[in-house]
């Protein structure tokens, strides 16, 4: 029995009077590439980022290792991280997002060992190996003095993943990692993450590639106005959808 990574358990979120997330539970077992696909609005990137609590839930709970995200269990009782806990618990989590967010004043190298430095889960000298190894792995060795002006975006986005993969992450979380490059950079950043997927690093990937999600996806998660619609093993999700919405979304995105 693979052992259950990610717990979402009955999740619902509001922003104001909104319903952006309602009742949503999804598991995410070890090795597993979760794919989490719908329109746009639909709440996808608030569940992501709910997962990691970039955003906190206003109703259910989240559980990364068995650990409740932004809580410690302490007698039987829930009581909130404070700011230094949560951020220990987040590291386990990388993240990479549409847009390129890595630092502009910070070279390549200096972007990846910026967090392993500061959270002091390695020394200098060993994040510096370490995001050298990284960087000989995605090709962009040479890249290394340059800053992320200087890079395509498709070489950014790959710094992205790097940056995220220094500080020996769980769980990787992406957000629509391709959608905002050039379509002949597309490519080079899903090889990165077929990789990783092959690897086995366990996975939870918002996309609208449908052909990738077919390729590497364990499991797929359908969502519409904040609700999961159809989950299930990607390849009868994305070849056999049982939801008419499912249907139809997916012969409009292929
Ligand atoms: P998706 O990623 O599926 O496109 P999002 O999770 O970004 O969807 O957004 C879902 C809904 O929540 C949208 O209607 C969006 O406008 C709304 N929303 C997202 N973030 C906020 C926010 N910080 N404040 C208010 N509304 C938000
Ligand atoms: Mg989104």
């Amino acid at each position: 029995m693979k052992k259950t990574v990610v717990e979402v358990r009955n999740v619902s979120k509001s922003f104001g009077t909104v319903n952006v997330l309602r009742n949503v539970s999804f598991d995410v077992l070890d090795g597993e590439v979760a794919c989490i696909i719908g329109p746009s609005g639909a709440g996808k990137s608030t569940a992501l980022r709910c997962i990691n609590r970039l955003e906190t839930q206003s109703r259910g709970m989240i559980y990364v290792d068995g650990q409740p995200m932004g809580y410690e269990e302490r007698n039987g009782r829930f009581h909130e991280l404070d700011e230094t806990a949560l951020a220990r618990q987040r590291a386990h989590i990388g993240m990479v997002f549409q847009r390129f967010n890595l630092f502009p004043h910070m070279t390549v190298l200096e972007n990846i060992i910026e967090a392993p430095v500061i959270l002091r889960v390695a020394s200098r000298k060993e994040a510096t190996a370490n995001a050298r190894a990284l960087l000989a792995r995605v090709g962009l060795s040479a890249k290394e003095n340059e800053y992320p002006a200087q890079l395509s975006g498709g070489q950014q986005q790959r710094v992205a993943i790097v940056r995220a993969l220094a500080m020996k992450p769980r769980l990787m979380l992406f957000d629509e990692p391709t959608s905002a490059l050039d379509p002949e950079l597309v490519g080079e950043v899903l090889a990165v993450m077929k990789t990783l997927a092959e690897e086995g690093m366990t996975m939870i990937l918002v996309t609208h590639e449908i052909g990738f999600a077919r390729e590497v996806a364990d499991t797929v998660h359908f969502m519409v106005d904040g609700e999961i619609v159809e989950s299930g093993a990607a390849r009868s999700i994305l070849t056999d959808p049982k939801e008419e919405r499912t249907r139809a979304f997916l012969s409009r995105v292929m």
